[in-house]
Formats: structure tokens, C-alpha cells, sequence
């Protein structure tokens, strides 16, 4: 398989790594959108945010949210971004799952996308489409 995070978690590829264990690794990337632009990886190849297991999303959340303090106490950033981008339309350019931990600074950039609005019930009709889906497989999620 040519994927450029399986090749960093098994050192075949060269990477600036903040953290590793077992299961994960945290580096840098390496066309930063701030300077400590991290990002934290399975070691295990997964595509996407829907591809990973559940307990394994967990483990990699905590992880995610330990890494994200330290990010911001070490660069003294006055906030921070944690995004997952999944499927090219989304704007995923590496198809093994990741987050990305972004430092924030005062008066960086803007990061809003541009907001539309609902017309009429148009809201309801929305909400039904996709409660009508989240009922169907909810049994999935104790599963
Ligand atoms: P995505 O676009 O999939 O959400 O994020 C992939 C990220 O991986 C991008 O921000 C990109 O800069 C970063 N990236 C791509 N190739 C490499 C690499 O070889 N090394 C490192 N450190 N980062 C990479
Ligand atoms: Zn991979």
C-alpha cells in the first residue's frame, strides 16, 4: 500500500514525531497552517473517521485531547482547532484517518466557512432526512 502515514509509523518515512506509543503517532505536519501544526495518526491503517473502530476512536480522542493541551501550554496559543477532513470533497488529502491540532493566536486568520440560510421549514425537512437514517442504525452504536 503507498500511504505516506503507514511509511512515518513504520520509520520508513522521516517525520518531526512530538509523541508515539504502541498504538499512535503525533508529528508535525508539513505544510503547517501555524507553526506546531500537529497531527495524530493510528498506527493502524484506517481510511477515515467512519473506518475506525470505536474503542480505537476513543483512545485516539483522549489521546488528541492530552496532546492538544500540551500544544497549547508549550506555544502559549490562545486556542486551537481539532479537525478531521474526510473525503476529498471535505478537503482529505491523505486517506489514512487523522486529526489535526491546529495552535491558534490572536488575529491569525478567519477559519468560518461562509454560512447559507434555511428558508421557510426547509430546517425541519433536514432534520427529519437525517433523524430518519439515525434512528434506522442506532442500534449500531451499543453494538
Ligand atoms: P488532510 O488534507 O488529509 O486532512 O491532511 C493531510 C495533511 O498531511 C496535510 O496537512 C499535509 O500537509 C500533511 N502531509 C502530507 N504529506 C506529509 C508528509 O510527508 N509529512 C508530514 N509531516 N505531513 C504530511
Ligand atoms: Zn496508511
Amino acid at each position: 500500500m503507498d500511504c505516506i502515514f503507514c511509511e512515518i509509523a513504520s520509520k520508513s518515512s522521516e517525520a518531526e514525531i512530538v509523541f508515539e506509543n504502541d498504538k499512535f503517532i503525533a508529528f508535525l505536519d508539513i505544510n503547517p497552517v501555524n507553526y506546531g501544526h500537529t497531527l495524530v495518526v493510528p498506527k493502524k491503517h484506517f481510511d477515515n473517521f467512519l473506518t475506525i473502530p470505536a474503542n480505537e476512536l476513543e483512545e485516539m480522542t483522549k489521546l488528541t485531547q492530552y496532546l492538544s493541551g500540551a500544544i497549547k501550554r508549550a506555544l502559549k496559543a490562545d486556542g486551537f482547532n481539532v479537525i478531521s477532513n474526510n473525503g476529498t470533497t471535505a478537503g482529505q488529502s491523505v486517506f489514512h484517518f487523522h486529526y489535526h491540532i491546529i495552535p491558534r493566536f490572536e488575529n491569525d486568520f478567519h477559519i468560518k466557512p461562509r454560512t447559507i440560510e434555511y428558508k421557510h421549514a426547509e430546517i425541519e425537512v433536514y432534520a427529519e432526512k437525517i433523524k430518519e437514517v439515525v434512528s434506522k442504525y442506532e442500534g449500531l452504536l451499543n453494538g
